[in-house]
This record gives structure tokens, C-alpha cells and sequence, in this order.
């Protein structure tokens, strides 16, 4: 056989099953087209022909082919890019990096909603290449066997783009935090990992009941891959206690926990690791190798968990 016709071949096949993925997507997105609202017009949207989304006054979103909507006038931060939200997909999914904080996550939504019987939409903003949300939706599935509907949402499409390819059956948007495409008052849970807020957009899309689940950085936050990339002290050193206040200040305080764990790099995690986090833009090439180099390497995971609630 030529090695043309294979190659026509399996371009046939991936475009098939990219129009698939299209498809699917649109199917699922259909089911909870209620939360919608156009960015443009604020106006009620529905899905067509399983291949947009579109408002009453035409404006028209298309499914891409890999399964997530774009509703963004501009694109993010290109910094993050395709390798770095690959290194951090296989860090957390491989190398089990955030599994403590996925099972603690998971278990305040529990605690606080599944009595309820009523499906939970949960709402991560600043999602990147979405493992922590599918990792969370998975464990509440599995160990609460209970309905949970997860919507990523992120100005990088390079991430919402390996998203949807990652994990299907979750609703992913590329869109502006500033300017969410979804109506006021949608969401039980609204998740900020490790990632810049909006806290004016977040009290207008939380339920009445629901929470902020905001994640930061706690001071011993990866201190040996900080003391190892630089000399000064005051790069090496990590104070949260703006954010916190501005978390206090926003919400109704409902409580916080401190999450604190190690874990066991090896080579290849290293190198993971070290693509995935901004700490090593600024730093020397050589130290960034010497770190490199390494064989093994614990690593502090340290994080403050910030529960909070719309002020009534
Ligand atoms: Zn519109």
C-alpha cells in the first residue's frame, strides 16, 4: 500500500474523529445550555445543529473541532504554553503532584453539598489544561457517586485546547475572566487554583448558597526548588497574607485550612516540574541545570485552602 494512501487515510480517520469530538461536545453542552448567556449581549443561549452556540440575537459561537467554545476577543498570556501545560497535565497525572489537594477539594464539595441530590455545577476559573477539575470530578463521581457537572474556563486556548482533548464530557471555554459567558447566579462551587481572580465576576455567577474555593500558595510552597533557583532571600521567601486579606475583604469568610505534604520527584517529575512553573523564567540557565541534573528531589507542597461566601 503507498504510504500516500495511509497517510489520506488517517487523515480521514482524525478528522472523523475530530468531528466527533465536535459532536459529542455539542450533545453535552446542549444538556446545560441554561447557564449561558451571550459575552456581547448578555442575552439566553442554545445550542444549534450541534455545531454552535448561539444567542436570540445571532451571535454565534462554533463548537472547535477538538470540543470547547471561544469566546474570547483577544488570547491570554502566550508564556504558557503548549509544553508547559503538558508538563503540567503529566506532573499532576503521573505524578500524582496536587492528589492530596484534588481529594481535599473534593471533600469539602461533599461535605457541603451532596445532600442535596441535586446536580452540582462546579466552575474552575483559570482551569489551564484542566487535570486538577477532571481529577475532582472524578473522585467526587467515584467516591460520592453523585452528579457533578465540571465547566473549565481560561483565557489560554493552548489549554482549554488540551482540555477538551484530555477529558471530554466537561464543558471548556476560552474566555475572558472579566467577562464570563455564563448567566448571574449558576454555580455551587467556583475553584481558583493557583490562579488571578475576579472577584466581581465570581459574586455575580455564585449561587446563593454556593462557595469560592480559592487555592494560594503557602509560604513553604516548593522552598527547595526556590532555594535551589535563587540566591536572594527575598525570592526564596513567599508571603500570601495580601491575598488572604483581599479573599476577607471580598466574601463572607467561612474558613480556611492549611494542606501541607511532600513528595518524592524523580527525574523525570523533575523535569515535569520544571517546565510547568513560572519560578524558573527568572533565574540563571545554570542553575536551572544544576537543579536539572538531579536524580531524586523532595519537593514542600504547601497551600492555604480559602473557603468564602457571597456577603448577604
Ligand atoms: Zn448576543
Amino acid at each position: 500500500m503507498p504510504f500516500s494512501f495511509i497517510s489520506k487515510r488517517m487523515n480521514e480517520v482524525t478528522s472523523l474523529l475530530q468531528k466527533n469530538n465536535r459532536i459529542e461536545s455539542a450533545k453535552y453542552v446542549s444538556n446545560f445550555a441554561a447557564i449561558f448567556a451571550c459575552p456581547i449581549c448578555k442575552s439566553s443561549m442554545k445550542v444549534i445543529d450541534f455545531k454552535s452556540l448561539i444567542c436570540s440575537n445571532n451571535h454565534t459561537f462554533d463548537f472547535a473541532k477538538q470540543g470547547y467554545l471561544n469566546f474570547a476577543t483577544h488570547t491570554g498570556n502566550t508564556k504558557y504554553s503548549k509544553g508547559l501545560f503538558e508538563a503540567r497535565r503529566k506532573l499532576i497525572t503521573e505524578g500524582a503532584f496536587y492528589k492530596p489537594l484534588s481529594h481535599a477539594i473534593a471533600k469539602i464539595i461533599n461535605e457541603r453539598f451532596f445532600k442535596s441530590n441535586e446536580i452540582i455545577f462546579l466552575l474552575d476559573t483559570g482551569c489551564g489544561e484542566g487535570s486538577p477539575l477532571s481529577k475532582i470530578c472524578d473522585i467526587i463521581r467515584t467516591d460520592f457517586s453523585e452528579s457533578i457537572v465540571g465547566i473549565g474556563i481560561d483565557i489560554s486556548k493552548e489549554g482549554i485546547m488540551a482540555a477538551s482533548k484530555n477529558y471530554p464530557n466537561k464543558i471548556w471555554t476560552v474566555a475572558d475572566l472579566a467577562n464570563t459567558p455564563f448567566k448571574n447566579k449558576q454555580f455551587d462551587v467556583i475553584l481558583n487554583i493557583l490562579s488571578p481572580s475576579n472577584y466581581t465576576e465570581f459574586k455575580r455567577l455564585l449561587k446563593r448558597d454556593g462557595i469560592v474555593i480559592k487555592i494560594v500558595p503557602q509560604s513553604g510552597y516548593l522552598k527547595e526548588l526556590r532555594e535551589h533557583l535563587f540566591l536572594k532571600q527575598e525570592k526564596q521567601n513567599y508571603s500570601n497574607l495580601e491575598t488572604v486579606e483581599r479573599f476577607k475583604e471580598s466574601f463572607q469568610f467561612v474558613e480556611s485550612s492549611r494542606l501541607n505534604y511532600v513528595i518524592n520527584l524523580n527525574k523525570t517529575s523533575i523535569e515535569w516540574l520544571v517546565q510547568m512553573t513560572p519560578l524558573t523564567w527568572s533565574t540563571t540557565e545554570e542553575r536551572l541545570k544544576s537543579f536539572l541534573y538531579k536524580d531524586t528531589a523532595q519537593i514542600t507542597v504547601d497551600f492555604d485552602i480559602l473557603i468564602g461566601k457571597n456577603k448577604i
